[in-house]
């Protein structure tokens, strides 16, 4: 284990962004030397990595999966690992996931699975919304596409080691959207002259953020900016954005938002007679946990002596693991973290060194149970 939390406390010094994680994926890569997996995907879907460990009989494929990625945030906590690179930091635990699997890694390398593969995939650029559909658009996905996939996310303000679990709706899925609305500048003393775009921003900040009542489950419209002309006294505004955030609980819910969303601003657009544009950015489609895996995971989690949780709401927040509950059935589940420690994101996290031991039993319990 001691091998694992050094490599963890490595990872965490050395942090990369989405779609950067070039040295972390030569660092997994040199790690899993001595493990000989059967076969290795590098550069998957740009800097992701997967390790193939081929059973003694055919059958399933299985899949688990971490992230590679760390943030574009300060590590602020004062540790002998704390990260070196200034306004980085690994402050989401994907140290900690990448850990767990490498010591799953460990275990496949002196025991292969009795039928079918087991694929380790490290997947980049999680916190964007962009891996997970990278990797599934690389070629060699097809050399990997699971009958089966796994995931889990440390949990701040759980209990250390408690294992959150729910059927149907794990996280919520979340878009970023922005909408540009393009009329015409002319002098501030004649804006009759111009198309300025004030009045129909007005009109979608009133309006759109009610359009979730009308979803059947949970839904959100969350406004985080705008913007309108620029600082030019003498000069009526031409150009105006707005942007928001919408989620949902379940996918036809946050496609209906959009659409309602989309021609609402075309409504009003059209109407002022300014041009208006789509910008879509960090989609993370709804994470949906197979209700047949449910049984597994609580059967592993159970065998090692842990009695798993039950959340009654899916959290609101998204995860593009998301992405391969479209592909095959598949489960994500949490992980405590400790009541009393920082969030994540919060400058001040790291990722307990307790719960690689319990994350690593958890994927292994899942391949005998499966
Ligand atoms: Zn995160
Ligand atoms: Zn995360």
């Amino acid at each position: 284990m001691n091998n694992l939390i050094q490599l963890r406390h490595t990872l965490h010094q050395f942090p990369e962004i989405a779609l950067e994680e070039s040295q972390t994926a030569q660092r997994i890569l040199e790690f899993f030397v001595p493990f000989k997996p059967d076969q290795v995907f590098e550069k998957l879907g740009g800097t992701g990595l997967a390790f193939v460990y081929k059973g003694k009989k055919p059958g399933k494929r299985i899949l688990f999966r971490c992230e590679l990625d760390g943030l574009p945030i300060e590590d602020l906590k004062k540790t002998d690992h704390q990260s070196q690179i200034p306004g980085k930091g690994h402050l989401c635990g994907h140290d900690g996931h990448m850990a767990i699997i490498c010591g799953l890694g460990e275990k496949l390398a002196e025991n292969r699975p009795e039928n079918g593969d087991v694929i380790l995939l490290f997947q980049p650029a999680e916190e964007t919304g962009d891996g997970a559909k990278a990797v599934m658009a690389d070629p060699r996905f097809e050399q990997i596409r699971p009958d089966f996939a796994f995931a889990l996310h440390n949990l701040p303000g759980y209990p250390l080691h408690q294992i959150v679990m729910r059927s149907g709706t794990f996280a919520a899925g979340s878009t970023g959207m922005t909408i540009t609305l393009t009329g015409k500048t002319s002098h501030s003393a004649h804006p009759d002259a111009g198309i300025n775009p004030a009045q129909a921003i007005a009109k979608l900040i009133q309006e759109l953020p009610e359009f979730p009542k009308q979803a059947s489950g949970f839904a959100l419209l969350t406004l985080i900016h705008a913007e309108l002309g620029s600082l030019a006294f003498g000069t009526s505004a031409g150009k105006g954005s707005l942007s928001m955030t919408l989620r949902a609980f379940n996918q036809q819910d946050l496609d209906v938002l959009i659409e309602k969303v989309k021609a609402k601003a075309l409504e009003i657009g059209e109407s002022e007679h300014l041009k208006v544009e789509f910008n879509f950015v960090e989609q993370f489609a709804v994470s949906v946990n197979d209700p047949d895996l449910y049984s597994v995971v609580e059967k592993a989690a159970k065998n090692q002596g842990f009695n798993p949780t039950e959340k009654p709401e899916p959290f609101r927040w998204s995860e593009d693991f998301g992405l391969f509950s479209q592909v095959c059935p598949s489960f994500l589940f949490g992980l405590g973290a400790g009541e009393n420690c920082p969030q994540l994101h919060e400058g001040t996290y790291d990722f307990p060194d307790e719960l690689i031991e319990t994350g690593v039993g958890m994927f292994w319990g899942i391949l005998k149970e499966i």
